[in-house]
């Protein structure tokens, strides 16, 4: 006999707990068997990705640019100076439990460490999550912060990713923000309408529609290939008719999206969707990472060119994220 009523599990959940986090699997299913994968690089930060997104890899590719995104390499291992554990100065930002206030009216809780796949290339594959919680407790150092702060304009839920959440725990937060009139927008940033578009369920819609504040979605898409799957389509879709702003960011990395024709394609493919680029990042100097970096003078020829094929507004902003600075740097 239960005693307690118990958070029922459901689709989404059960689908990221049978997601793929043995090298060989993800091998196996794409047919890419005989070269090994390195288990030094998987030791540090494992393998971990959804079968929607492995299902929209090309089957036989190495070079497939969502498969290189998720694939521990030997590249990780080797040490590169100027990349280190720390590069964007989070942890000096720190003003609560997992509260990041950098930037002017806006603050960015650290909800979770948790994601649904683990991108090689991500600066937070270092980050100290279990000591830096503001889950713990049941939001109350973040909601006490964001009260005293009358500044705070906006609230960003970030990670890992918030919606690795369950609905529960996040309408519990909303319903405490509803009280605090001057919280006006929230930001989700999130990576799994693209890599686990079944998070965008019912029960997540409603939670939404309890929100009192604007509701901004910066989605992260890297490629355009993310997008080409109905589950994706119909996640945003109904996103957008939920009344959620959705934006993009992307990372430029090499051997993914390094290419003028990429990246247009990219903005046309999130168009298509109804959600507008917004931040297009230079690497963050990360230790493991440096494999991906494009020089920033390749970028900036790249966004210049695809100036001139695009409406302004399919033009993302070209950034690099610059400890103590007071915004993300633009470099064009
Ligand atoms: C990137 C970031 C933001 C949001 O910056 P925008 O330019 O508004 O997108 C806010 N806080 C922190 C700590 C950030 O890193
Ligand atoms: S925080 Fe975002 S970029 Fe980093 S591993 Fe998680 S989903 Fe990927």
């Amino acid at each position: 006999m239960l005693l307690y009523k118990q958070i029922p599990v459901v689709g989404w959940q059960r689908e990221l707990a049978g997601a793929v986090r043995d090298p060989s699997v993800l091998m196996q299913a794409l047919g890419l068997e005989g070269r090994g994968v390195n288990t030094d690089a998987t030791r540090q930060f494992r393998l971990l990705v959804p079968h929607s997104y492995v299902a929209r890899m090309k089957h036989g590719d190495w070079n497939d640019p969502l498969l290189r995104q998720v694939l521990p390499l030997d590249d990780e291992l080797q040490m590169v100076e100027g990349f280190n554990h720390d590069p964007v100065g989070d942890q000096h930002a720190l003003v609560a439990d997992g509260v990041l206030h950098k930037y002017h009216g806006r603050v960015l809780l650290v909800t979770t460490g948790a994601c649904a796949v683990h991108c090689r290339y991500c600066f937070r594959r270092h980050f100290p999550y279990s000591e830096s919680n503001p889950v713990k407790g049941e939001w109350e150092g973040a909601l006490a912060y964001i009260r005293a702060n009358p500044d705070v304009c906006e609230v960003i839920l970030s990670g890992g990713d918030p919606l690795t959440l369950a609905d529960e725990r996040l309408a519990l937060f909303f319903k405490q923000l509803n009280g605090i009139s001057h919280v006006k927008r929230v930001r989700f940033h999130t990576r799994l309408p693209v890599v686990l578009p079944s998070r965008i369920d019912a029960g997540f819609l409603q939670m939404l529609a309890t929100i009192r504040q604007q509701v901004v979605m910066v989605i992260h898409a890297n490629h355009a290939q993310e997008l080409a799957a109905d589950d994706v389509r119909h996640a945003l879709a109904a996103l957008h008719s939920a009344g959620v702003t959705l934006l993009n960011q992307a990372v430029l990395l090499r051997g993914v999206n390094d290419s003028v024709q990429a990246q247009v394609a990219l903005s046309e493919a999130l168009f298509a969707e109804r959600v507008l680029p917004y931040y297009l990042h230079v690497l963050d100097r990360v230790a493991g990472a440096a494999h991906f970096e494009v020089a920033e003078t390749e970028a900036i020829r790249m966004v210049d060119d695809m100036r001139q094929q695009l409406p302004g507004f399919l033009v993302p902003k070209l950034v690099r994220e610059v400890a103590g600075e007071n915004a993300k740097t633009p470099l064009f």
